[in-house]
């Protein structure tokens, strides 16, 4: 049976959702990042995560934004094979609902990528659609700083690069970041797909609950051994030294062709703002 959502609903969701991501920061990286106060070795490490634990209870209780850079919206949508939107154009709704929430927030976003003109409310955001199975419609935001985004690669590795030049190109790649990503950092790893996809497999793995795994036990080691030596590299808090440099590392594949071994690396910041809401 198909199940009908208004448009209407559905913006006014993602408006509340994305000024939640704005404010609070997700319950799994507050723990995270206590626990990683407990492991900083460094005096000046473990003082700038107090900072940014203070910072985050401040921003929640005052309602304002964790971070100056408040980010572009990305927006996934997942979207049950029985679901009909009504009652009005929903592209139209989401750029409405970003309008809305980014009110009273930094406006980042710009028109073209040489004209360069602001387009004064933080519109268009970035949409994933994906059609599965079922008459809900689950909608994830992640308020994407470009500190972090910038600091963010991709590679074409020839599959004899094998599984240590895709470490190799992890670590490099936060080693190359280091304080510019605003550690401690997040890091997102694609694997697999095409050109187009191992990004969208790099941000997807952001939006991944800390202290999750990929069922794959594979992957799982993959994570684990990439997150030991990504803070070895001793960039620390802030770039400032110390031994966390990253809270986690999370991998996401899929199949890919013989000829080739795609990477991608998507870092997030000491801010990542993520939420969720089933509809
Ligand atoms: S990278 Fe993140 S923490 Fe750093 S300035 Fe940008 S949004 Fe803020």
């Amino acid at each position: 049976m198909v199940r009908e959502i208004s448009v209407a609903h559905l913006q006014r969701k993602l408006t509340a959702l994305l000024s939640e991501a704005a404010y609070r920061l997700p319950d799994d990286y507050l723990k995270a990042l206590q626990e990683a106060h407990r492991r900083e070795a460094a005096v000046l490490g473990r003082d700038i995560i107090t900072l940014l634990l203070d910072n985050a209870a401040l921003a929640e209780a005052e309602r304002l934004p964790t971070c100056q850079d408040t980010g572009m919206a990305i927006i996934f949508l997942e979207v049950g094979q029985d679901v009909h939107f009504v009652g009005g154009d929903l592209h139209a709704a989401l750029n409405e609902a970003v309008r809305e929430a980014y009110r009273p927030l930094r406006k980042s976003v710009i028109d073209d990528p040489i004209r360069r003109q602001n387009t004064g409310d933080n519109t268009p955001p970035i949409v994933h659609w994906e059609i599965v199975p079922g008459h809900h419609v689950r909608v994830r935001v992640l308020l994407k700083g470009f500190g972090a985004e910038m600091m963010s690669r991709l590679a074409m590795l020839p599959p004899a690069a094998g599984l240590e030049g895709v470490k190799r190109f992890v670590v490099e790649t936060v080693e190359q970041a280091g304080p510019n990503a605003c550690p401690p950092v997040i890091v997102g790893v694609g694997l697999g797909g095409s050109f187009d996809t191992v990004g969208l497999l790099a941000k997807k793995a952001l939006l991944r609950p800390l202290g999750t795994s990929n069922p794959e036990p594979h992957l799982a080691a993959l994570e684990q051994e990439l997150l030991e030596a990504v803070n070895a590299l001793g960039i620390g808090p802030q770039g400032f030294g110390g031994t966390v440099t990253a809270l986690a590392v999370h991998v996401e594949a899929a199949p890919t062709h013989i000829a080739a071994l795609p990477v991608a690396v998507n870092l997030n910041c000491s801010a990542p703002r993520r939420a969720e809401v089933l509809l």
